[in-house]
């Protein structure tokens, strides 16, 4: 059992706002409303404590990929833990649906574990024209039956599938995901304005990295990007890494849907936390220079190389957001998508003990996941 604790002198962010001299205990696992008598007192003043970031569209780290084995799998979610990410949904790409399912029956062991949050399938149902850095010959149509098949082979631990909506058989898909309690997610999409909002009403209420492999806003047309900024049911994804969004992009959509209607996510690949070099992304081959990475044939952007305490960093310096702003998206909206507001996503008592770290200038210092610390911050060290 860890030891008690309490953080003290820090700027922590609560649910209520930023407080000065914040205190934070936490007993075993938890957080704790007072400290334990015996509990060891740590002084964060000039630091911030945040809750732990949860990414909910991650595809690896550190080498490792989540279409690997079990240990390829445990490298990525440690390599993202030691960046602050304290909650992680992995990300598949587009396969054979019998490889995707067989994956799927890793991931949820992993999942039993308590390792990751739970599965999210990126692909096969996503559009030719808008497919990034998925295999073309391996796309095809959502087929509900088909989508019923990889969410059976994640034994409830299947949390989000993106598809394309606008393709024969996408609303009833979106439908069946509603029933089933699993969110249905537009993205890698060629739709109208119109066919997004038919897939909206039929459940659908995430965007899979809003502006990235869609249409964008034309003035005639205006396509999936305005009917999901403007509809209060949809949280939409944004790649804060710099690559992927413009800073007029990422302000344009907090302007629109608000820090609670936003979820920040790494869409990282085996490269995040890596270095640059040769990569695979499922079957596809990646080169990574200088930290982005693109697909060998054709060039497209195949995923990212970010980790969340960047994410954080570029939105309070470079993104001007405010802290508590950046904390919503990278911890208060995915934990309440995931439908985990009950135990992570905000520092309060008889919550996880999951936090992070910051010193003044925004870098990363330390990691507690479940009141271990995954990064040992220099003051205990
Ligand atoms: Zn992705």
């Amino acid at each position: 059992m860890a030891p008690s604790l309490v953080l003290t002198g820090a700027r922590v962010v609560l649910p209520g706002g930023v407080v000065d001299d914040g205190r934070v205990s936490v007993e075993g696992t938890r957080i704790t409303a007072t400290a334990a008598e015996s509990a060891r007192t740590v002084d964060l003043t000039g630091h911030w404590v945040l809750p732990g970031f949860v990414d909910i569209h991650n595809h690896g780290g550190g080498g490792a990929s989540f279409s690997g084995t079990a240990e390829d799998i445990l490298q990525a979610v440690h390599t993202h833990r030691t960046h602050g990410t304290t909650t992680l949904v992995a990300s598949t790409v587009t396969d054979e649906t019998d490889l995707l399912a067989t994956q799927a029956g890793l991931l949820s062991e992993l999942a039993e574990q308590g390792e990751i949050a739970g599965i999210h399938f990126e692909g096969p149902f996503i559009s030719p024209c808008r497919k990034g850095a998925h295999s073309e010959e391996l796309l095809r149509d959502p087929d509900p039956a088909e989508v019923r098949k990889l969410i059976d082979a994640a034994r409830g631990k299947a949390k989000m599938v993106t598809l394309a909506t606008e393709l024969p058989g996408g609303v009833d898909s979106v439908r069946l995901l509603a029933e089933h309690g699993v969110i249905a997610a537009i993205g890698h999409t060629d739709a109208t304005y119109e066919q997004t909002v038919e897939a909206i009403d039929a459940g659908a209420t995430v965007a899979t990295h809003l502006f990235n492999a869609m249409p964008p806003v034309g003035h005639r047309s205006p396509g999936p990007i305005a009917a999901l900024l403007e509809d209060e049911r949809v949280t939409v994804e944004l790649i804060n890494d710099g690559t992927h969004l413009h800073p007029a992009a990422l302000e344009l959509a907090f302007h629109h849907a608000g820090a609670s209607r936003v979820a920040f996510i790494t869409d990282a690949m085996d490269a995040a936390g890596a270095g640059d070099g040769r990569y695979l992304l499922g079957p596809l081959e990646v080169e990574v220079s200088e930290g982005v990475a693109r697909l060998v044939h054709g060039g497209s952007i195949a995923g990212s190389t970010l980790t969340l305490d960047r994410a954080f960093r570029r939105a309070v310096t470079i993104d001007r957001l405010s802290v508590e702003d950046a904390v919503t998206a990278l911890s208060v909206t995915p934990a309440r998508l995931l439908g985990l507001s009950d135990r992570i996503g905000s520092l309060e008592p008889g919550k996880d003990a999951d936090l992070v770290v910051f010193d003044a200038d925004f870098v990363l210092k330390g990691v507690m996941r479940r009141g271990e610390w995954v990064v040992v911050p220099p003051q205990l060290a």
